[in-house]
């Protein structure tokens, strides 16, 4: 874990996080900044910078299993919804702790800005 990034922070429950769901592997909550109707981040609780720096691929795995639970207890499974992850600067990552969106409640545009 990172002593000074913001997610292990949340994660260690030293800042204050809505969370929705939670197993073994990832936490999720809801986003400060919320682009939807319902705009979680499911991230993985050991500190990964980003996609990049994945040596597990299990991880990817485990956040997209949470992600599954928080799309039905957020009742968008049937309607839809976009789970991404932003990498780097040109994905317009900006806390390097690797984390997935997953937005719904409404109807996404594409392509993405
Ligand atoms: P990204 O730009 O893909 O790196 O996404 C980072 C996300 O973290 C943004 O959508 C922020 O609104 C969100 N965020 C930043 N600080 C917090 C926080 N303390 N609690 C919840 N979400 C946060
Ligand atoms: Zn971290």
């Amino acid at each position: 874990m990172a002593n000074d990034c913001l997610f292990c922070r949340i994660v260690r429950k030293e800042i204050p996080a809505t969370i929705v769901a939670e197993d073994a592997h990832c936490i999720a909550f809801r986003d400060i900044h919320a682009q939807a109707p319902v705009h979680v981040l499911v991230i993985p609780r050991a500190h990964v910078a980003s996609l990049n720096e994945i040596t597990d691929p299990a991880v990817v795995a485990q956040m997209y299993t949470l992600a599954a639970q928080v799309v039905k207890a957020e009742n968008i499974a049937d309607s839809g919804y976009r789970a991404v992850i932003n990498t780097r600067d040109d994905g317009g990552q900006t806390v390097h702790h690797l984390h997935m969106h997953v937005l719904g409640g409404r109807r996404m545009a594409w392509p993405p800005g």
